[in-house]
């Protein structure tokens, strides 16, 4: 009787056949098979290739080199923004100054060791006084630029960040400890251990290697950074910021598993953008949660011992981070974060009372958790670097009523596409479940209503490196 539901017809006409039950039942199920067979000889999961200079790449990333890194960056006892950057204290290790100019030193032996495949730099600013900051503060970004080997490709930019800055129990001391071991010497370090590694490697498009500060007083640092960005016209496909991805060693953490957290209708979105994605249902499909998604992906193809767990939300309740003020720009941005976070070791004088210990100490720091995320950080860096640029103008027709779907595209930009591939999903789905090669074309009609589906399409070089994936605009 259930078979019935499957294929009514098949099945009367099965009856009409007075075989026996038993004979009647496998020709359905051989039927179904076929039925099956056919549509997967055409469409498949997505999936992103291996690449086995990338999965190499990942196999150098070093809990060691992550746990000295941190280490060291605790040593200079404040990373306050507002704390001591003349001369002597960076002479004497201590405060932002002295951190800053150890980050840009060690952006500089890396780029020795690739043979001055880095170009370091520093952006300097400084910031009005407002609530969190009493006087004007110099801030300085570090940053490290390893240019892409294809002119074309070189202009498209993938960017890893975290904040070097860090805070205590009050964000304005700049005396007392404040060791930011997980928040943010973590994401630091994921930002210097993807440098160390994929500066050993070559991608056509540009990689941003990227260390704020600013964060703790409010963002200044990132804001500033994307602004420029925005202003000198980069185009950064994708922006991984890490922030609190220590994986602090409480009982209830899940070291199997990093948030993901991405925004949903962009905050750079105009009115009429905005009306257009309510009148589409296109609330779960902003760019940064293409870039979501192709983490998830990169997730299931590389094992980087640490999963991604996607929350569709822009951050966590009452907290901020970098990623939206590359958001504020209209660039695809992410925050990483670990499951679960302590609050006892974040934003904390360290002290002990009532036999519970407090602050953000490197001790309550899981190094191979740190790793693990920089191996997926390193994994999507190096997949988005390597693949042609996504399809350009992605369009679906809508000019008259029908059940086909029309896609049309112009072709990637750069001229690394090889083929496309269509994408498409229930739209109560969240991530993409059927993929469908359709060759290097730029034109492309399915048997499946654009009403009940989304639909995406992404660019494929000849080595299988996909591009993130674009969502089509209607066009009448
Ligand atoms: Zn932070």
């Amino acid at each position: 009787m259930k078979l019935q539901r499957y294929d009514a017809a098949s099945s009367s006409d099965l009856k009409q056949l007075r075989l026996p039950l038993c004979a009647r039942l496998c020709a359905v199920v051989a039927l179904i098979a076929v039925t099956t067979n056919l549509a997967l000889a055409q469409d498949s999961s997505p999936v992103i290739s291996p690449d086995p200079q990338i999965a190499a790449a990942l196999r150098q990333i070093s809990v060691a080199r992550i746990q000295s890194t941190i280490e060291k960056l605790v040593s200079f006892q404040t990373r306050s923004t507002l704390s001591a950057q003349d001369p002597a204290s960076i002479a004497s290790g201590h405060g932002i100054g002295a951190a800053r100019e150890w980050i840009k030193s060690e952006f500089e032996r890396y780029s020795h060791d690739c043979g001055g495949c880095l170009e370091v730099k520093l952006d300097s600013f400084t910031e009005a006084p407002g609530s969190r900051i009493p006087k004007p503060t110099e801030i300085t970004n570090v940053y490290a630029v390893m240019k892409g080997t294809d002119q074309e490709s070189a202009k498209r930019i993938v960017l890893v960040t975290g904040h070097y800055d860090s805070r205590n129990s009050d964000n304005l001391n700049i005396t007392d400890l404040a060791p930011g071991a997980n928040d943010d010497g973590s994401g630091t370090a994921v930002s210097l251990e993807c440098a160390r590694v994929l500066s050993q490697l070559k991608f056509p498009a540009t990689v941003i290697f990227l260390t704020v500060a600013g964060e703790e007083q409010g963002l200044n640092g990132g804001r500033h950074f994307a602004q420029t960005a925005k202003a000198a016209g980069w185009n950064i496909e994708a922006a991984l910021n890490n922030d609190i991805v220590g994986g602090d060693r409480s009982p209830q953490q899940d070291p199997s598993v990093v948030r993901v957290f991405s925004e949903g209708v962009p905050i750079a979105a105009t009115d009429a953008e905005v009306r257009q994605i309510r009148s589409l249902g296109g609330e779960n499909d902003s760019t940064s949660r293409q870039l979501a998604r192709y983490i998830a992906e990169v997730g299931g193809t590389y094992d980087a011992s640490v999963k991604p767990m996607l929350i569709f939300r822009l951050d966590r309740y009452l907290r901020g981070g970098d990623h939206s003020s590359f958001n504020e720009q209209g660039y695809a941005a992410v925050r990483f974060t670990e499951f679960r976070e302590d609050y006892n070791h974040q934003h904390q004088n360290v002290r002990t009372e009532n036999g519970i210990e407090f602050g953000d100490l490197p001790k309550f720091v899981n190094f191979d958790y740190v790793a693990n995320v920089a191996r997926l950080n390193a994994a999507t860096l190096a997949s988005l670097a390597s693949a042609p640029a996504p399809p350009v103008k992605v369009r679906l027709l809508t000019t008259k009523l029908e059940n086909d779907s029309t896609l049309t595209w112009e072709p990637s930009p750069g001229g690394r596409a090889a083929s496309y591939e269509v994408l498409w999903r229930a739209t109560t789905s969240l991530e993409w479940e059927h993929a469908r090669g359709v060759g290097n074309v730029v034109r492309t009609t399915l048997p499946t209503s654009k009403d009940n589906v989304i639909f995406a399409v992404r660019a494929v070089d000849n080595q299988g490196h996909r591009s993130l994936a674009v969502t089509p605009l209607p066009e009448r």
